[in-house]
């Protein structure tokens, strides 16, 4: 199966670049998920492979269920370490963005990366990219950035390099950004992908367990009363709706990753067809975070633009309100309503 992304000309511009450059920035976005982080490490790996010196940098933390991912530790945080990202940034003569190509998804860490003068590869499957760079990958139509990586260090002819370590966190990427294979995951060079990453002795069943049963135990019952007394359908339109406040958060003692994937488990319910969270920022006095969940050919990225100031993929997507939790539910409601003929 050719799995090759690159045209031959990309291929020569991306190893020529590699080639010629010595220290280099591998950054990804705000709020690091299990993509954002497996495709960094992944890419890492390989340029680390081809004696590089790399950074990787992050706006902020990373949720517990990936930190055991190897070489997390070593990620440098810019809320944490602003000096050394930006003297990484500074000292690079090459920085690749993974799993985010446009900007405002670096939050505070994004001067750093616009400020940067320096050549730029972007690697990356989400719409609309806006970022400048001397390579931009752009491939919506892949499961993860992490595919991506895959798919070109495979076409690099970095294969044979690759360790254990990194095939984990490029299978650890793939499986997180697809629900553990659960949605947009029907290509098959996906699994012709696993097959490979299997050959380096991966232990897929752990990394799941890793990622997937690693809830403490407040957050199992937070979950659990959220579905419970929050959870709102609406009737005869398969989708739901639930909100989180902060007086919740403080009661269930929440930290970050504790409700990760939660907006998925109303789509349990049969026939249901969007789910949408709705979460008072801790930081932000009256902002709302949004996220959505579809399945099919559900737009809830078009949902997410025309209602919650944001965007994403077709079956997740996610963004911001400047509100009220109460006038958030009733923007949710409205939203709902406004798409009736598709949810019915
Ligand atoms: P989550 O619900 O996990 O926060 O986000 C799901 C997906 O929605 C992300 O992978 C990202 O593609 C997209 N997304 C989340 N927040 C925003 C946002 O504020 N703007 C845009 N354009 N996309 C977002």
């Amino acid at each position: 199966m050719n799995i090759n992304i690159l045209t031959d000309q990309e291929a020569a511009i991306l190893r020529e670049t590699i080639a010629a450059s010595h220290r280099i920035v591998v950054c990804a976005h705000k709020s690091p998920d299990g993509d954002a982080i497996g495709s960094s490490l992944g890419w890492a790996g390989y340029l680390r492979s081809l004696g590089k010196k790399v950074d990787i940098c992050v706006p902020d933390m990373i949720p517990d269920s990936i930190s055991w991912l190897p070489g997390a530790a070593g990620i440098l945080r810019y809320d944490r370490q602003p000096e050394l990202v930006q003297r990484a940034f500074d000292e690079a003569d090459l920085v690749c963005c993974v799993d985010f190509s446009s900007e405002g998804r670096l939050d505070e860490m994004d001067h750093v990366l616009l400020g940067c003068k320096t050549q730029r590869v972007i690697i990356d499957h989400h719409l609309a990219p806006n970022l400048e760079a001397k390579l931009l990958v752009s491939q919506p139509h892949a499961s993860s950035a992490s595919d991506l990586i895959f798919r070109v260090v495979w076409q690099l002819g970095g294969f044979p390099q690759m360790d254990q370590t990194w095939a984990t966190c490029i299978y650890c990427g793939m499986m997180t950004d697809t629900g553990g294979f659960t949605y947009n995951s029907t290509q098959p060079y996906i699994y012709y992908i696993i097959c490979l990453l299997l050959t380096k002795n991966i232990d897929k069943d752990k990394i799941y367990r890793n990622v997937f049963n690693n809830a403490r135990i407040p957050a199992v019952r937070f979950r659990g009363y959220l579905m419970n007394e929050k959870l709102q359908v609406v009737e005869g339109l398969h989708a739901s709706f639930y909100t989180v406040t902060r007086k919740e958060l403080k009661k269930y003692d929440f930290i970050k990753g504790d409700l990760e994937g939660l907006v998925n488990v109303p789509l349990t319910i049969k026939g249901h067809k969007l789910s949408i969270s709705l979460r008072e920022d801790t930081d932000i006095d009256n902002r709302i975070l949004v996220s959505l969940r579809s399945v099919d050919d559900f737009p809830c990225n078009k949902m997410a633009a025309e209602f919650f100031n944001g965007g994403g993929h077709r079956n997740a997507s996610g963004g911001k309100l400047h509100c009220s939790i109460q006038e958030a539910e009733q923007i949710a409601l409205k939203a709902i309503l406004a798409y009736a003929d598709m949810l019915k």
